[in-house]
């Protein structure tokens, strides 16, 4: 998957491409997809979401510039493949699941592939977790209606939080980063992610969120 498609679709960050080599993707969908995980395809997972397609899991993960050092929050564990790439290249990862059997399942499975540097909260993703705040860089799963303010407050100065933002089928891939206390916004594509439900987020979760396949990306 990752020498292939990944890399003929323009990911070059080394460090990147090696964590997606090593994460089993395999063991984060249910058995039933075992023998899709490593098309790059967006999957259903429990509770009606899905893991993302492989490709934008590599594209966020370049574009987020994860140091050996950062302390990352992700929002929308989801299977927790995103959470174990990211644990794979930074120091501590913080993911939070609104879907409580999500987070069950996505925690164990972190713990079964030997990871120690993650912590998986079940909660309202839109309001972070100001405990371990702030953070060098802030992951957003699912498509935001807006800025999420309170996210944007446990984001470090010169940190950097990238997030899918806008309703319906496709959004605006975003790279907002914080300078003189401020987000500075950049749209660099579009994608197709499931929609981030909370107190910052949207109040109903319309129809069936399987329709947008989650994950999907025409990032430029
Ligand atoms: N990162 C995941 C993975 O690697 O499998 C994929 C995430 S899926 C595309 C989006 C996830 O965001 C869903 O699991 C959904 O339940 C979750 N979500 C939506 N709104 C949320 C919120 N306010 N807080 C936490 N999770 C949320």
């Amino acid at each position: 998957m990752v020498t292939t498609q990944l890399a003929r679709r323009g990911i070059t960050n080394e460090r990147v491409l090696d964590a997606m080599r090593q994460v089993k993707r395999h063991e984060y969908v249910e058995q039933a997809f075992q023998n899709r995980a490593y098309e790059d395809t967006p999957l259903p997972i429990e509770s009606g979401q899905t893991i993302s397609q492989p490709y934008i899991v590599a594209k966020m993960t370049e574009l987020l510039d994860v140091q050996p050092t950062d302390k990352i929050l992700e929002i929308g564990t989801g299977s927790g493949y995103q959470a174990a790439i990211l644990c794979m290249l930074a120091s501590k990862v913080v993911t939070i699941e609104r879907h409580f059997d999500l987070a069950k399942t996505a925690r164990a499975r972190l713990e079964a592939a030997g990871f120690t540097n993650v912590i998986v909260k079940h909660g309202d993703g839109t309001i972070g977790w100001s405990q371990h705040a702030p953070y060098d860089k802030i992951l957003i799963t699912a498509s935001a209606p807006h800025l999420p303010r309170t996210l944007s407050n446990q984001l470090k100065e010169g940190g950097r939080m990238i997030f899918p933002m806008g309703e319906g089928r496709e959004q605006k891939l975003v790279v907002a980063d914080k300078r003189g206390g401020e987000l500075e916004l950049q749209e660099v594509g579009t994608v197709s992610f499931v929609p981030l439900i909370g107190r910052e987020g949207f109040t109903d979760p319309g129809s069936d969120p399987r329709q947008y396949m989650s994950g999907r990306s025409a990032v430029r």
